[in-house]
């Protein structure tokens, strides 16, 4: 062990796979980490840090290929920070997210053999690919060498794993085919204009990300651009050339005669003019059409604004809902709060079966979508507030609910909303998840306090990443 060096090369048999995706195998006994490596790969690994019990590699070469491993689908597979996990077969993708929401319940929860509770882990059924109804794309510029100088060009694509260099895609597979026409088009109204691109640096500069979303059911294309001010120059050009953009999109599906009814129904900008990491800012003008689109999930419609949250994966977040619904055991007459509730997709999923529903939300936009969503599908059991969760359900005097919902960002939720929730003492809670290792912080909160979970499933929501979304029954 002391003979090894940074820059060594050794061959490993991949043995396991960490909850970061890292593939797991030893050198005289100390684990190495190596990316883009599947369980079952021998492979020629370079390494480039070593710590004391511990090492990262690189791979260099795949001596003998693991029965796992597959040609990932994308070219910048190796490249891009998005999605990890293309090397390896969909079976073992969720079989791997699968270890993971177990091992974070087991680990961080102190939940005993969490498998017993587990009704099935749910991936995709068709395909794994273009299942994305939203696309963020930074927009910046990449050296190039021209005529023996060096020069700059616009890059608009993805960022590289853990840093901020932009690595240029302009068809990702997780997204709509037309995302590429909408790049294309932002990218040739910078380049024949007088449009700067943003640079994180110096914090000058004025195009910082292409956001698309397209409404997958009913066919509604969203564009906005984030920028680093209140306008843009040229902005009719701009919405022109977003125009024949889905022209020839349309052109193209027609000649593979492919029937989609793809339409452009709002341009905007949304201004963000702070430095951080938060990609969209809190405001949005609109250039051309509406500043929102409509989407269906089930026989509800929704309005989604630029700011709002929206699940990313319709045909997923479709078999969630009824999950979520399933698990919440409505018969008509229950009062139900709905924490996080975005745009109220799963307020109006549950009011069908409740007595009256509650929603909370952070973002007023993605509230005022709500309560337009709720009387454009005829909802009157709903109601929607604007407000921190943990705060907003302090100040009702709505008496005992019987099924909370809770569907939080990445942190989880606040311990003064799950401390609301114990002394609320509902019969059922539902968690929906995004994050296992929060998910698994929460439930032992809940559970130390009197919760029992009696089931949970697990939905591949974000195919080929890492990441993977949990859905939990628990009773009082
Ligand atoms: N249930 C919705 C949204 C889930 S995403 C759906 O399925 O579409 C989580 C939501 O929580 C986001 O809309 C985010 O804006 C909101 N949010 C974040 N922190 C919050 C807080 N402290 N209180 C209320 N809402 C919050």
């Amino acid at each position: 062990m002391n003979s090894m060096k940074k820059n060594d090369i050794f061959c490993v048999k991949i043995e396991d796979i960490s909850e970061e995706g890292l593939g797991i195998g030893h050198i005289d006994g100390m684990a190495v980490f190596v990316k883009g490596t599947a369980v079952g790969d021998v492979a020629d690994v370079r390494l480039v840090k070593l710590k004391k019990t511990y090492a990262f590699g690189r791979l260099e070469r795949i001596v003998e290929p693991s029965p796992y491993r597959v040609t990932p689908d994308c070219p910048v597979a190796d490249k891009c920070g998005g999605c990890t996990l293309q090397h390896m077969s969909y079976e073992s993708e969720l079989e791997l997210k699968k270890t993971k929401v177990l091992s974070c319940l087991e680990r961080i929860g102190g939940i005993e053999d969490p498998e017993q509770y587990l009704e099935g882990v749910f991936g995709m059924e068709d395909s794994y690919l273009r299942y994305r109804n939203k696309m963020q794309f930074p927009v910046g510029v990449k050296k190039v060498e021209k005529d023996g100088a060096e020069a700059f060009e616009t890059a608009v694509g993805f960022y590289a794993g853990r840093t901020h260099s932009i690595i240029p895609v302009d068809d990702c597979l997780t997204g709509h085919e037309v995302n590429k026409y909408v790049i294309d088009a932002v990218k040739s109204w910078i380049d024949s204009g007088s449009v700067s691109v943003y640079d994180e640096r110096t914090g000058k500069g004025l195009v910082r990300h292409i956001l698309t979303r397209v409404g997958k059911k009913t066919g509604e294309l969203m564009v906005c651009l984030v920028i680093n001010g209140r306008e843009v120059p040229e902005s009719e050009r701009l919405v022109e050339g977003l125009k024949k953009a889905v022209e020839s999109y349309i052109h193209k599906v027609e000649e593979k005669k492919i029937s989609v009814l793809l339409e452009l129904k709002s341009v905007v900008l949304n201004i963000n003019k702070e430095s951080t990491n938060r990609i969209m800012g809190d405001r949005s003008v609109v250039l051309y059409g509406e500043d929102f689109i409509r989407d269906k999930i089930g026989d509800l419609t929704f309005r989604i604004s630029p700011e709002s949250f929206y699940q990313v994966n319709p045909v997923q977040t479709e078999k969630l809902y009824d999950k979520a619904l399933e698990y919440a055991e409505l018969t008509g007459a229950e009062d139900v709060w709905d924490m996080y509730c975005g745009i109220g997709t799963i307020s109006l999923f549950l009011a069908k079966n409740a007595g009256k529903v509650r929603g909370v939300e952070i973002v007023p936009q993605a509230i005022e979508d709500a309560k337009k969503n709720a009387a454009e599908n005829d909802i009157t059991n709903a109601e929607f507030y604007v407000g921190k969760a943990e705060d907003v359900v302090n100040e009702w005097d709505a008496g005992r609910p019987d099924v909370i919902v809770v569907d939080p960002p990445r942190k989880g939720c606040d311990e003064k909303l799950l401390e609301t929730i114990c002394g609320a003492a509902p019969e059922r809670v539902v968690y929906v998840s995004c994050n296992p290792a929060t998910l698994a912080r929460d439930l032992k909160y809940l559970i130390e306090r009197g919760f029992k979970i009696e089931k949970l499933s697990i939905y591949d929501q974000f195919c080929r990443s890492l990441h993977v979304e949990t859905v939990v029954k628990l009773k009082k």
